[in-house]
């Protein structure tokens, strides 16, 4: 064979290359279009008969020199490519989703107050309401620090259903009465889209908790309401479950979602769940939405709150949840994991300014 025929023949295999490239292109084109029907269409599209189909005619027309598996294996990883290429497609629709790096979510309260604007917002109270004293006495404490967002928790969704399950609307109206002492916002879990009309009365910031992340209805009612949604991510919930959770709000009227990591189950067991800080650092990324870091439930215990928290904010999370009790070992819920008084005045000495840098003017 001379050089000339070689390089003969290498042209045309250049040539070839080119052609596949732009059926590829083609090709792409047309399943990206048919994904967008599909979307319409509210199908899904990965179709596995359809692919079956494919596959075998392809098996019927292949006159070789390649096998039908090596056919099979090459035309599966352009199947694959469409696949991902539809999915991120779809995935920039949706509006949770962050669509260029400097896109932030900024949360503002009625007196201006904001949530996400880049200061370490803190959220904090006792893990749910017992009396007026024990309210009282944890805001004083918590308004002294500048905290403005006061957990009201009235209903508390417990494993047992024997356990203390929250003073219902009387503890709403402690936690207002409290809040409006100390100048704070309240916010609660609501438990049933029912609840909504008598909580508006009361909440500044409604919440979802981990166990309701799932409830789809719930999250598109709070897509109708004036406030705030706290969304935290269910206790075996993937990233994407959760940002397709916060999206229901969204898409249902409220862009107003806070999404707070609560740590996720794993096989550890000296951590009441394992927070998942990678997490939070992913949905910085893909998310434009204020990510909060709650370092009470994901750890269950106390004498980590300091250096976890320490984490959330050098992770660059927009803020700390954590749990305060003016006497924790007789709390009526999560006893182990809320912080004493002066545990949470040394948690907000570890963590330095949690306001951000006064922008020059
Ligand atoms: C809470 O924060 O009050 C709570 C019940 O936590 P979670 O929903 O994350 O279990
Ligand atoms: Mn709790």
């Amino acid at each position: 064979m001379t050089d000339t025929r070689l390089q003969d023949m290498r042209a045309q295999v250049d040539v070839i290359n080119l052609q596949i490239l732009e059926l590829l292109s083609k090709r792409a084109t047309l399943t990206s279009d048919i994904g967008k029907v599909q979307a319409e269409l509210g199908t899904t599209f990965y179709d596995p008969q359809r692919e079956a189909f494919m596959l075998e005619q392809l098996e019927r027309n292949n006159k070789g020199p390649f096998s039908n598996e090596t056919i099979k294996a090459l035309f599966r990883e352009i199947f694959r490519a469409s696949l991902a290429l539809e999915e991120k497609e779809a995935r920039a629709k949706i509006l949770v989703q962050r669509k260029t790096p400097d896109e932030k979510t900024i949360i503002r309260m009625p007196d201006g107050y904001e949530i996400g604007n880049g200061d370490f917002t803190m959220i904090s109270g006792p893990c749910a309401v017992e009396s007026f004293e024990q309210m009282d006495t944890t805001a004083a404490a918590l308004a002294e620090r500048g905290v403005r967002i006061l957990r009201g928790m009235a209903y508390k969704p417990r494993t047992s259903p024997y356990d203390f399950q929250g003073m219902g609307e009387p503890g709403l109206q402690i936690a207002r009465q409290v809040a409006n002492k100390y100048n704070m916002y309240i916010t609660s879990e609501i438990m049933d889209l029912s609840q909504i009309p008598m909580m508006s009365d009361y909440v500044d910031i409604f919440w979802v908790g981990a166990r309701n992340m799932y409830n789809s209805f719930l999250l598109k009612a709070l897509g109708h309401v004036r406030q705030p949604v706290i969304l935290k991510r269910g206790m075996s919930a993937t990233l994407e479950e959760f940002l397709y959770a916060a999206e229901y709000i969204v898409s249902s009227g409220n862009p107003n979602v806070i999404l707070i990591e609560r740590g996720i189950r794993t096989f550890e067991k000296w951590t009441r769940n394992t927070l998942d800080i990678g997490g939070v650092a992913v949905l910085m990324l893909e998310s434009h939405l204020p990510i909060i870091v709650d370092v009470s439930h994901s750890a269950g215990r106390r004498d980590i709150a300091i250096p976890m928290a320490k984490a959330a904010k050098a992770c660059g999370a927009d803020g700390l949840m954590v749990e305060v009790h003016p006497n924790p070992p007789v709390a009526m819920s999560d006893a182990k994991q809320q912080l004493y008084i002066h545990q949470f005045h040394e948690l907000m000495d570890a963590l330095g300014d949690v306001r951000k840098e006064p922008v020059a003017t």
